[in-house]
């Protein structure tokens, strides 16, 4: 299938050390530069300048400072004072408070006890100002351990924080049961990773169904429901599910990620329905673009016109 085999081989682009050295050089380095469609930027302060222009046109954000399958402890406690002054930054910009991250970034490859302290630190400094940080999902050999973590955490008392789930695994709704349960703030997605089949559904069809079926369960049962998805054909089915149920449109949110369908963005914001923008930055973009890429071949398009019209 075109959908699984382009995700297969983006996935394969984006362990190239040759791309990634080229698509850093070339990706940023400009105002006009190809990688900014979907990357707000390297550093913080273009961020936060990003996340000024969503709060303009009426959208909340999410900033997600890039970084993910760290290696070694240092590059993890490094991303975790990084996160932390990425929070500092953030409280005295004066924008809105949020934030995702990814687990393996805080070192969970390497040791997850080491993980779960760097994100306890971050919470500390998170929580007193009033953030919500968000835990993403990353591919399916860690869906356990994510889950188990964050659960860890709101038995102790951590209420700011929330986890995502995948649609494309089998095993989500289940686990969605578990989060509505226990009252935690789901994220629902597709799923960006390529899976194996033992894992997940691998027509497009059945991770749509999936899709409805569990963001259905979230706007009755679940808390802070985010929908996240540029799909048309789901938003427009959630919307019209939240109506004949009567659920409020404040009872939950949209979420899509920066530079993708900024026109249904303008347009959920304008028929008054809660939208969220999330904004990627930082120096390790790589991975997130070419997953981006992989979700939707004609962005290569967009990607070689931009090459080509970059020069020296
Ligand atoms: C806020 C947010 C947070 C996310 N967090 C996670 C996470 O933690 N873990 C995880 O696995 N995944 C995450 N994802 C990614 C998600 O799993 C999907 O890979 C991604 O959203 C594409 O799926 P879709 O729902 O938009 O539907 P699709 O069926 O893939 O796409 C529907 C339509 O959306 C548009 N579209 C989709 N992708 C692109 C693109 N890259 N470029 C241009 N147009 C596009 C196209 O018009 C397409 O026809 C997140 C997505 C969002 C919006």
């Amino acid at each position: 299938m075109l959908d699984s085999a382009s995700k297969a081989f983006f996935h394969l682009l984006a362990q190239s050390k040759i791309l990634k050295t080229l698509g850093s050089r070339y990706g940023m380095r400009r105002k006009t530069s190809f990688a900014r469609r979907f990357i707000a930027g390297e550093d913080i302060h273009e961020a936060i300048e990003a996340a000024r222009e969503v709060e303009a046109r009426g959208l909340m954000h999410t900033l997600d400072l890039l970084g993910e399958s760290v290696a070694s402890l240092d590059e993890a406690y490094a991303a975790t004072r990084q996160y932390v002054e990425v929070v500092d930054a953030i409280a005295k910009s004066g924008i809105g408070r949020g934030i995702s991250l990814k687990l393996t970034q805080l070192g969970l490859d390497v040791d997850k006890a080491t993980a779960v302290d760097n994100l306890r630190r971050i919470l500390e400094r998170a929580e007193p100002a009033e953030f919500f940080v968000r835990v993403d999902m990353e591919n399916s050999p860690y869906t356990d351990v994510t889950l188990e973590i964050f659960e860890t955490l709101w038995e102790h008392g951590h209420r700011s924080i929330g986890v995502v789930l995948q649609s494309a695994l089998y095993r989500s709704e289940k686990d969605l049961a578990r989060m509505n349960a226990i009252g935690a703030s789901v994220r629902l997605v597709k799923g960006a990773y390529k899976e194996p089949k033992t894992v997940a559904y691998q027509r497009k069809a059945d991770v749509d169904a999936a899709y409805l079926r569990m963001a259905k369960a979230m706007l009755v049962e679940g808390r802070h429901p985010a929908i996240a998805t540029h799909d048309v054909a789901m938003i427009d089915a959630i919307k019209q599910f939240a109506r004949e149920e009567h659920i409020a449109p404040d009872r939950f949110e949209f979420q899509m990620l920066y530079g993708i369908r900024r026109d249904l963005q303008a347009r959920l914001v304008k028929d008054g329905y809660r939208t969220r923008v999330y904004i990627p930055f930082g120096r390790e973009w790589f991975p997130y673009f070419m997953r981006r890429l992989g979700e939707r071949p004609a962005n290569v398009l967009f990607v070689a016109r931009g090459i080509l019209g970059e020069g020296d």
